[in-house]
């Protein structure tokens, strides 16, 4: 993160340098988890010392579309509020946000909800000020800070209490993983490929071992990055790479903006960004509506306001000499829509596509 003044607000309506103060603490690691880890990287590599393609492919599939679970349904949906969905889609997304196993979707929106409104400081479940390890997988093999349980308490989760569906997964999330995650699929691939219980296991800690790091890369690289056109004074920052393998979750400067944005990015293609074409597909069905969109004025302001230059509206206004109103739609740090700190401003600007009364 570039240095800032002490006066200076971040682009934000309030000063909120006094969070990035990192306290002494000392960590402590969870050997629990440590080993547990291990274990797991152990067998996810040496599912490559017994390959087998259509074993490999099964699973590969399997946690392709378990990936969506995350992306479309514990982030976009459950976390950031930034779509609706009916029942039928939300019960698909369960399924599929069950098979990756990165805790209840309660437990991973509490940790995400605070990643936002605390985004690196130490109430930061993965804070990457504390290192690039620490916020790709280190900040799960050890105690939390106790400013993440302090703020985390305080954020608002009841839209997920209030969801018997979430309740369900939540209270059964043990004995759903191990049957949604584990069983189904490796009794699948036996019955397919008359494979080993031991091998497709293998297979299935290697998927699980993808499907981790795929996520974990928007915690770690997504917060070192140096791509920043809509706000250069935070760490997130954008990157075409990791919009693509994490299924569009890698825009990370746009998302710190603009939570409340179902495209996590203004780019209209696809390719970039499968989550985008998967919420689209729903869309389509009539399973999802009420997509919310940041609008270009919002945008144009926000970039020039904040932006590092590298967005073609800085470029634009920088070549033309042109000067735009920058003072109007702040934003404030939020989680998504819904949080109470959201500007009348940031409202405003915010674009609704396919309501569901349409
Ligand atoms: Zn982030
Ligand atoms: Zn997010």
């Amino acid at each position: 993160m570039s240095s800032f003044s002490s006066n200076d607000t971040l682009g934000l309506t309030k000063n909120v340098n006094s969070l990035f103060h990192i306290k002494p603490f000392k960590t402590e690691i969870v050997w629990r988890n440590v080993i547990i880890f291990t274990i797991i990287h152990y067998l996810a590599l040496n599912a490559f010392t017994m390959w087998d393609f259509r074993v490999f492919a099964f699973h590969y599939i399997y946690g392709w579309v378990g990936a969506f679970g995350i992306s479309a349904g514990a982030h976009r949906l459950w976390c950031h509020r930034s779509y609706k969905a009916n029942k039928k889609l939300e019960l698909l997304l369960l399924y599929l946000n069950t098979i990756a196993v990165q805790n209840s979707v309660i437990e991973w929106v509490r940790d995400h909800r605070v990643h936002h409104k605390h985004s690196d400081t130490d109430a930061d479940p993965h804070n990457s000020k504390r290192g690039f390890f620490f916020s790709h997988m280190g900040w799960l093999l050890c105690k939390k800070h106790p400013d993440v349980k302090k703020f985390g308490s305080k954020i608002d989760m009841s839209d997920l209490m209030n969801n018997p569906l979430l309740r369900f997964q939540h209270k059964y999330y043990i004995p759903l993983i191990l049957l949604i995650s584990q069983i189904i699929p490796i009794a699948c691939t036996i019955y397919l490929f008359n494979t080993t219980v031991y091998t497709s296991f293998c297979f299935s800690m290697n998927r699980y071992f993808m499907s981790l790091h795929r996520t974990w890369f928007t915690n770690s690289f997504a917060h070192i990055g140096t791509w920043k056109p809509y706000d250069k004074n935070i760490a997130s920052s954008d990157s075409k790479f990791f919009g693509t393998i994490c299924f569009g979750e890698g825009w990370h400067n746009f998302h710190h903006v603009f939570p409340w944005d179902y495209k996590v990015s203004e780019l209209p293609l696809y390719r970039y960004n499968f989550t985008i074409a998967f919420i689209d597909f729903f869309v389509w069905l009539g399973w999802a509506t009420d997509l919310k969109v940041a609008s270009d004025d919002m945008i144009r302001k926000r970039v020039l306001r904040t932006g590092d230059g590298s967005h073609p509206y800085s470029i634009e206004a920088a070549k033309n000499k042109i000067e735009f109103d920058i003072a109007q739609n702040v934003s404030s740090l939020c989680w998504g829509l819904g949080d109470n700190d959201m500007t009348e401003d940031e409202m405003n600007g915010i674009k609704t596509l396919h309501p569901k009364s349409q």
